[in-house]
């Protein structure tokens, strides 16, 4: 039987120093005993500035590391932009396109974030697909057709990585205001999005998919222990060591 993967990937978004980046890196590249076992994935997602001194901290250790953003362009005249080749140059493996914040601040649409997640996928990159809506949206009892209007775009790239891929199901509302959906709310969510990729490709069934939003050790175990989230994507407490390793501990 095929076992999804499970995962927990930290977020700092736009945060840190090399000297503060340095301690956290060095806590999480100490072994950890309990995710080993059951072979989940750990990853941070850091500022680029920072892939060099986290792919000098974190190779070798089995801990995963990559970028919060990319071009969906290979190279030439888009300056400021980063590709994912030069990602992969850094060790990257896993690439966040989507995040709420990108959609908000830099008006990414849908299709851009398709775009993107194919040009992470063809380079060899995992793409970590965020998706979610916003307390309007849910509100307005439109909460499900938001999310698959998000996904209809990387319709093409489903049906042609399936499993490979991975999604983050982010309520805009839980994001960083400290307000987690409820271990229903959010399973529920995880279930439609579930079917919604099974509709496009039977075998994208099997991605993984991942909930962010306020995510604690104090909350972390039971979610991760609904049927169809496959671990966390962690933004402000994967800046604490101590936070983050627990919320490891919780897969
Ligand atoms: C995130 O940035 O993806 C996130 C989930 O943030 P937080 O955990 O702080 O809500």
């Amino acid at each position: 039987m095929f076992v999804r993967n499970r995962w927990v990937i930290g977020n700092w978004k736009m945060n840190g120093t090399l000297a503060s980046n340095a301690a956290l890196l060095e806590s999480l590249s100490a072994p950890k005993p309990s995710v080993e076992a059951q072979s989940a994935r750990l990853a941070v997602c850091v500022p680029a500035p920072y892939l060099n001194q986290t792919q000098r901290a974190l190779g070798g250790t089995g801990v995963l590391w990559g970028a919060q953003d990319l071009s969906e362009h290979r190279s030439g005249a888009f300056t400021g932009e980063v590709s994912a080749a030069m990602l992969k140059e850094f060790g990257a493996s896993i690439v966040l396109v989507g995040h709420s914040e990108r959609r908000q601040y830099n008006a990414e649409s849908s299709e851009d974030v398709a775009a993107k997640a194919a040009a992470a996928f063809d380079a060899g990159l995992t793409p970590i697909i965020c998706v979610g809506e916003t307390l309007l949206d849910r509100e307005a009892g439109v909460a499900e057709s938001t999310v698959a209007a998000q996904l209809a775009p990387c319709a093409a790239l489903i049906q042609r990585a399936g499993a490979a891929l991975v999604f983050a199901y982010e309520p805009v509302w839980a994001i960083g205001t400290g307000r987690t959906a409820t271990p229903e709310q959010a399973q529920a969510m995880h279930a439609f999005v579930r079917s919604e990729l099974a509709s496009i490709a039977p075998n994208a069934r099997d991605a993984s998919i991942l909930y962010g939003g306020s995510v604690k050790a104090a909350n972390a175990r039971e979610l991760f222990g609904q049927s169809d989230i496959d671990g966390g994507l962690i933004g402000g407490a994967s800046l604490v060591a101590a936070d983050f390793i627990a919320i490891c501990g919780s897969l």
